[in-house]
């Protein structure tokens, strides 16, 4: 797995807005989301240290997250959609006790009773939860879930390797990449050829719908054989037209990216 760098991944976005005119709003947002991530990376860099032998949700502290809040609530009422920055404004009024809880929500897998809510938590714990992941060493099994936190992947990827590439998904919790079967559906288990299409858009050629016709699941999955310069955390959001088109066909995602695709 390449190593983090948050910089790259907001000068990617920076980069798509005018490739990418269809989600050219999205990426404008997501920026300055990314460059706050940066700072929750370097803010939790030097104090958390990552224990091999616990699991890594147990091991996310809120206490390292609850002073960034203000930092995110000043990205989203700057730069967000009208819903975000409202959400952002009363939770800002409602205080640490409310962020706590929404960390301790997020973290511990509770099922969002707020989608925009969740927002503020997930943008925090990412990066931290990454550097963790990152320090934890990950087996590579064909396993449908995440092997450093047991969370749902939200993209695969494709890698070049020799005349082919490799498949891996990406961790929703994480962020952490884990080999994964080409020919295999991560919700279902599927693995018959004709039951798994892949769909392309012209516009977009890297970028790829692979889906299960047996679950009705799909995962947006970046090949970077066709485009080196890809990031997929960052390119697979200039690929919201797929999204539109995958649930018109109803198609249902495994897990969704930070901003909502
Ligand atoms: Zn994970
Ligand atoms: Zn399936």
């Amino acid at each position: 797995m390449p190593k983090p760098d948050w910089k790259n991944r907001a000068a990617r976005a920076r980069e798509l807005t005018s490739q990418a005119p269809a989600a050219a709003e999205l990426l404008r947002f997501y920026v300055p989301v990314l460059e706050f991530q940066g700072r929750v990376r370097d803010a939790v860099a030097t104090r958390a240290a990552a224990d091999p032998l616990r699991p890594l949700r147990a091991q996310l502290d809120p206490a390292l997250l609850l002073p960034l809040f203000p930092d995110l609530f000043r990205v989203v009422e700057a730069h967000g959609s009208p819903q975000l920055r409202e959400a952002a404004r009363t939770l800002r009024g409602q205080g640490e006790d409310r962020w706590r809880e929404l960390l301790l929500d997020y973290i511990g897998g509770q099922p969002a009773t707020d989608a925009l809510a969740e927002f503020f938590p997930r943008a925090c714990v990412e990066p931290y939860a990454e550097h963790l992941a990152a320090q934890l060493r990950a087996s590579t099994q064909a396993i449908a879930s995440c092997p450093a936190c047991a969370g749902k992947p939200m993209l695969a990827v494709l890698r070049p390797e020799g005349e082919g590439a490799r498949r891996s998904l990406v961790c929703s919790f994480c962020l952490t990449e884990w080999e994964f079967r080409r020919l295999l559906c991560p919700a279902c288990g599927e693995e018959n050829e004709p039951k798994l299409p892949v769909y392309t858009a012209e516009a977009l050629p890297y970028m790829r719908v692979e889906s299960c016709d047996v679950c009705r699941h799909y995962v947006t999955c970046v090949d970077l054989s066709k485009n080196g310069l890809a990031l997929p955390l960052v390119d697979r959001v200039a690929a919201a037209a797929l999204d539109l088109w995958a649930a018109e066909k109803g198609y249902g995602k495994v897990a969704t990216h930070l901003l909502g695709l």
